[in-house]
């Protein structure tokens, strides 16, 4: 049978380091790795041949990063990270990299000819960043597409193999998943592979694409937690997805923290305007310092109020949404609202060099955690990206050049192995919608203190196996998420 075959891999050339997604974060990493040891192979693969993934999807063509100059600049963020981590964990030690060092790969991203916003003087244009209002402290760059070139120009100069049209599928550990030692993938033509790697960086985004709504690039697969708990790895942080409110004509952000100014509010079944109760209204200057729903501060009380008043009973488009009057600069406007997911907090805890808790396994960007909490502030995710990235992809040489090889045979038996249990029956469209329903429902509501609606009976019950890989990820990553906000162990 074909298909049979199919799920049988084919083994690809080895790799001394194989990075996991071309992002912002993989690139990085996969560049410090060849710098750091020119003499190894390092390979990175990808599905897309161009710009994909969310470092590469905001419509505004730009992406903030913090930068940390002073030490009373790098002394105020690790406090304000500190403080935002709440209800989630972060570890302080990454912070205090993270902090330290973004101002070093500032200088590489420059050297790579990255387009950052400049005043007419040369210097760099500062910002401020969501959850970190009262300082200036982040700069911008654009072009994302030029970003990406630039990015993949170096990795390819050195030498670095760009593997294009590799989906990963799954990863190849040793017994008792004591070492990850490769990876599978499906190719192109379906053909199920298998990679040996002596490290392994798993930089595949985050799990935004997982929801009904989101605003991440359609490329990313968001199962890349499922990846990393199927291997063993400790994650934390999970249910901390941003969300973002928008309007869905015009797909703007929504600035929900004006729902004190006269005559907005949110308009009612009867048609009527009901104004943001009094006793919320004290809350909307927070609420104006960051455009993503927080999970710790007191102003969320402003989107509780607001999910509690949407419409989870309608069918099709309308469900999960509500009708707002908000003022905009073309004067007071009626506006169809909803939450987008945008971006994730939660993966794989790390160490400061990007080691998961399973040796030979790194995780990076959006699949990684312990640098920011619950509540991440704004430009400290392309921070991590290159901090953690660089700082990954050279430990990861480091430990390939004192590694050695499986034995042939040994990788094929185990690449065997982790394709056991893969089948072939993909997801009907209804199955994935339910499940991507199921956690932006339960997710919400759990936000909102609203009644569960047996979410996870739902996960639980969608079809099991023979399911095709993908789509068992995908299950598995949605599990992960309504676990993670249940308080329930992740696993
Ligand atoms: C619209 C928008 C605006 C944002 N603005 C900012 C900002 O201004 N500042 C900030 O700090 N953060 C911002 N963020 C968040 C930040 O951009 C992302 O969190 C960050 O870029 C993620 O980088 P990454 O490398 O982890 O993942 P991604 O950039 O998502 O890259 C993932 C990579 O993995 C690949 N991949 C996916 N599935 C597979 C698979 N199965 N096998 C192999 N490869 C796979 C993808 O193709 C892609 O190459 C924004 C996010 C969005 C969506």
């Amino acid at each position: 049978m074909a298909a049979e075959s199919s799920l049988f891999p084919r083994v690809l050339p080895s790799t001394d380091v194989l990075v996991l997604g071309a992002g912002l974060a993989g690139l990085r990493a996969a560049i410090s790795a060849h710098q750091t040891d020119p003499g190894l192979s390092v390979t990175l693969a990808t599905p897309s041949h161009g710009p994909s993934g969310s470092s590469f999807a905001n419509k505004n063509n730009a992406l903030g990063m913090q930068v940390l100059e002073t030490d009373d600049q790098v002394q105020a963020c690790i406090q304000r990270v500190m403080d935002r981590a709440t209800p989630g964990q972060v570890d302080s030690a990454l912070v205090r990299v993270l902090a330290e060092e973004s101002r070093a790969r500032l200088q590489d991203m420059i050297a790579m000819g990255l387009k950052f916003d400049r005043s007419p003087a040369g210097s760099l244009q500062r910002r401020k960043g969501c959850f970190f209002p009262e300082h200036k402290s982040a700069v911008v760059f654009r072009d994302l597409g030029q970003a990406f070139s630039a990015f993949s120009s170096s990795f390819r100069d050195l030498g670095g193999d760009l593997r294009t049209g590799l989906s990963c599928i799954g990863l190849v550990s040793l017994p008792s998943r004591s070492r990850v030692v490769g990876a599978l993938f499906r190719d192109r033509d379906n053909t199920v592979r298998a990679m040996q790697a002596k490290a392994v960086i798993l930089a595949m985004g985050g799990p935004a694409p997982l929801f009904p709504r989101h605003v991440s690039d359609p490329g990313n697969s968001g199962w890349g937690l499922a990846l990393l708990a199927r291997a063993g790895a400790k994650l934390g942080n999970l249910p901390y997805v941003q969300f973002m409110w928008r309007d869905f004509s015009s797909g703007r952000f929504l600035p929900v923290g004006k729902l004190d100014s006269p005559g907005s509010g949110i308009i009612n079944n009867r048609g009527d305007v009901e104004p943001l109760p009094e006793e919320l209204r004290p809350l909307c200057a927070s609420r104006r310092s960051h455009c993503p729903m927080s999970w710790g501060l007191a102003d969320r009380a402003i989107d509780q109020w607001l999910i509690s008043r949407m419409d989870w009973n309608a069918t099709s488009a309308a469900q999960g949404t509500l009708r707002l009057v908000l003022p905009t600069p073309f004067g007071d406007e009626v506006l169809q609202a909803g939450l987008w997911a945008h971006a994730g907090n939660g993966g794989a805890v790390i160490d400061a060099h990007g080691r998961t808790s399973v040796p030979g396994l790194y995780a990076l960007g959006e699949c990684a955690t312990a640098m920011h909490g619950a509540d991440r502030i704004g430009g400290a995710m392309v921070a991590a990206t290159q901090v953690f990235g660089h700082r990954a992809g050279a430990d990861a040489a480091q430990s390939a050049a004192d590694s050695s090889w499986e034995r042939e045979s040994d990788f094929n038996d185990l690449a065997r192995l982790a394709c056991e249990g893969f089948g072939h029956h993909p997801f009907s469209t209804d199955t994935r919608d339910e499940l991507g329903w199921s956690i932006y429902t339960g997710l919400l509501h759990s936000q909102a203190h609203l009644p569960e609606k047996e979410m996870m009976e739902r996960v639980e019950s969608s079809p099991r196996r023979p399911l095709r890989p993908e789509d068992s990820l995908f299950q598995q990553a949605c599990r992960l998420l309504l676990q993670g906000c249940r308080g329930r162990p992740w696993g």
